[in-house]
């Protein structure tokens, strides 16, 4: 990444999201997989959580004019070529966050709607689903759920098949602005089976990106980790599916490698 410091600017890629000590998952996650794709990594700390690799025993929230005056203070002074929203936690955290990007308009941002960790945890309160779908969704450019998430935004039951899939990744799209081009990336990781498959569609677009599952237990962070990989890419491609496909593969690699790592004895995190 350092050659291409010769040629086009480096991006400086933002993730407003959690902290998961572990550093598996939420914003060290997001930095270590912003910097190993050529970005500079910032990060606006939304909600604090306490976690190992076995779940979460804790979460506090920043208090919400905290995290405004986080993203005030970044933005008054760095350039920022493209936004990550992870954790929020809390309904006036997510409304704050919303105020705020309708403010600065970065040209790029990555709505990943966190909801429950794998763990089963809760990491956003039911009471802010509302906020989340109509304050920031509208100013997604890249929308990226899985299955479970796609199926509490629309308020339908998570859906199981592919074909199924084109109808949600449609209906998500058709709750997204219609000003600019924006896309949705729907994540089949969860399908049963052992084929997935993740669906770009940009409301005229349906592309698909196939993938084989990795067989390990060690996924934690595998959300936060492709959102950000997407917001590392995206000022560097200008384009949503070679960014797509550029993530999914470092997603995939950092899967594979996994195992390397000796973090914890449960849900261990991807190696960047
Ligand atoms: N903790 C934080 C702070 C997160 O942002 C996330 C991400 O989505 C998680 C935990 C959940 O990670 P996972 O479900 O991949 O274990």
């Amino acid at each position: 990444s350092r050659a291409r410091a010769q040629g086009a600017p480096i991006p400086n890629a933002l993730t407003i999201a959690g902290v998961d000590p572990s550093g598996g998952a939420g914003i060290l996650a997001d930095v270590k997989a912003m910097s190993a794709l050529g970005a500079y990594g910032c990060a606006v700390i939304a909600a604090l959580t306490a976690q190992n690799t076995q779940g979460v025993s804790h979460i506090s929230p920043v208090p919400p004019a905290f995290v405004g005056a986080q993203i005030d203070t970044l933005f008054a002074d760095v350039r920022i070529d493209a936004v990550k929203i992870g954790m929020l936690g809390q309904r006036p955290v997510t409304e704050v966050v919303a105020e705020k990007l309708a403010r600065y308009r970065p040209a790029h941002v990555v709505l990943d709607p966190v909801m429950v960790a794998k763990s089963g945890d809760l990491l956003l309160e039911n009471d802010a689903v509302g906020a989340l779908r109509e304050a920031l969704l509208p100013q997604a450019t890249l929308l990226t759920p899985n299955l479970p998430e796609a199926g509490v935004l629309l308020g339908e039951r998570a859906v199981e098949t592919v074909k199924e899939m084109r109808r949600v990744a449609e209906k998500l799209r058709e709750r997204m602005a219609y000003s600019g081009h924006r896309w949705v990336m729907l994540k089949g990781g969860h399908l049963p089976g052992q084929d997935t498959v993740d669906l770009l569609h940009d409301g005229d677009r349906m592309i698909e990106l196939p993938g084989l599952r990795v067989e390990t237990r060690n996924t934690h962070g595998t959300g936060c980790t492709l959102s950000a990989a997407l917001a590392a890419l995206l000022p560097q491609t200008g384009d949503v599916p070679e960014a797509a496909r550029r993530a999914k593969a470092y997603l995939t690699e950092a899967i594979r490698h996994a195992d390397l790592l000796q973090v914890g004895s449960g849900h261990g995190p991807v190696h960047h």
